[in-house]
């Protein structure tokens, strides 16, 4: 099978054959269908996950099981699939209590262990989603993260409520879907962006406010928030300058939700947070029910995936898709292996 391989941070990816994985006990074989790329995907190469190298990045996939290892009932060939990235052990305390996402064994596909830029990819059985034939497998690809991510940080996280008001930091390809998820929540939703572009995508999607990322940012977003301030506040942005723009922002009794990944430290003094009685919480990717969710309001036609899934590339241009968002010309590029789920 082709990969594209991650030898060294900071260097283009190196296609190459491969053989192809076979399937050891609790395991499955996806032949992948979409993989969405993705910031993470950026920082990965620019060495912030200090992965092991080589590794074959991409951990927003879907595709179709072809090959089951031993022990497996759950999945049979031929079943279309959304991939859950984060291999969990089922038994550490997180994982009992359901918060898979932070299980104390976690292993990250496409950062832990080999991921989907490639034609197959092996998971364990327990991290695929039956969808249906006659889904995109685009769109379940970005629903697996750049949708799962923000709703997890929205619902979960900060337990956004009908009419509170959310303000979202950076249209990107977490961001904007941010802004439709919590539209659809029943929020008033402000968006923040230095991109006139992106600000016009997000009142698309449901922003009722647009605020430039200028100078004086915090003033113009507490201003159209009301005495208050915001409820939400979703940082989406990996730059501790927006950190620090988030914190100050957040209304009284409100919470800062941090999406977006900085290694850099942000500065914040006790009273920021004592005299709101605001809080900050990090918010680590998304359990399958997420993805799951995500999934049902994409049938429904609640969200749209059309801003994400218009930029399609074939495997070999994954240095492409990878500089494309990096530069921000895209939000997301997906990288498809055949005609639907047939990649053969
Ligand atoms: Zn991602
Ligand atoms: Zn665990």
């Amino acid at each position: 099978m082709r990969a594209a391989v991650l030898a060294s941070y900071g260097e283009p990816l190196d296609l190459v054959d491969r053989p192809d994985p076979r399937p050891g006990e609790g395991q499955v074989v996806v032949d992948v269908a979409a993989c969405g790329v993705c910031g993470s995907d950026v920082f990965l190469r620019k060495g912030g996950f200090a992965s092991t190298l080589p590794i074959v990045p991409g951990h927003e996939a879907s595709g179709v099981v072809t090959e089951v290892g031993a022990g497996v009932t759950s999945v049979a060939p031929g079943q279309p699939v959304a991939i859950y990235y984060i291999e969990h052990c089922g038994d550490c305390e997180l994982c009992r209590a359901g918060r898979v996402n932070m299980c104390l064994h976690v292993r990250r596909m496409g950062v832990d262990f080999d991921g989907a830029f490639a034609d197959r990819v092996l998971v364990p059985a327990e991290n695929v989603i039956a969808v249906n034939a006659d889904d995109d497998p685009a769109a379940i690809a970005v629903l697996t993260d750049a949708v799962a991510t923000p709703y997890h940080g929205l619902v979960r996280v900060g337990r956004a409520r009908p009419d509170e008001t959310v303000v979202v930091f950076g249209i990107g390809g977490i961001g904007s879907n941010a802004v439709q998820i919590a539209t659809h929540l029943g929020c008033r939703v402000v968006a923040v962006s230095r991109s006139e572009s992106k600000l016009r995508l997000a009142q698309q999607l449901g922003a009722e406010t647009c605020v430039t990322a200028d100078d004086d940012v915090v003033e113009n977003v507490r201003a159209v928030c009301g005495p208050a301030g915001p409820d939400i506040v979703v940082q989406t942005v990996g730059s501790a300058a927006v950190d620090e723009q988030a914190i100050a922002a957040v209304g009284v009794g409100g919470r800062v939700v941090l999406i977006g990944a900085s290694l850099e430290p942000f500065r914040a003094r006790a009273v920021d947070f004592i005299w709101k009685e605001a809080t900050v919480h990090g918010s680590r990717g998304f359990v399958p029910d997420d993805i799951r969710e995500v999934i049902d309001l994409y049938r429904a036609g609640v969200i749209t995936t059309d801003h994400l899934v218009a930029d399609r590339r074939p495997l070999a241009e994954a240095n492409a898709a990878l500089a494309d968002l990096e530069s921000g010309r895209v939000l997301r590029s997906v990288l498809v292996f055949g005609e639907g789920w047939s990649t053969r």
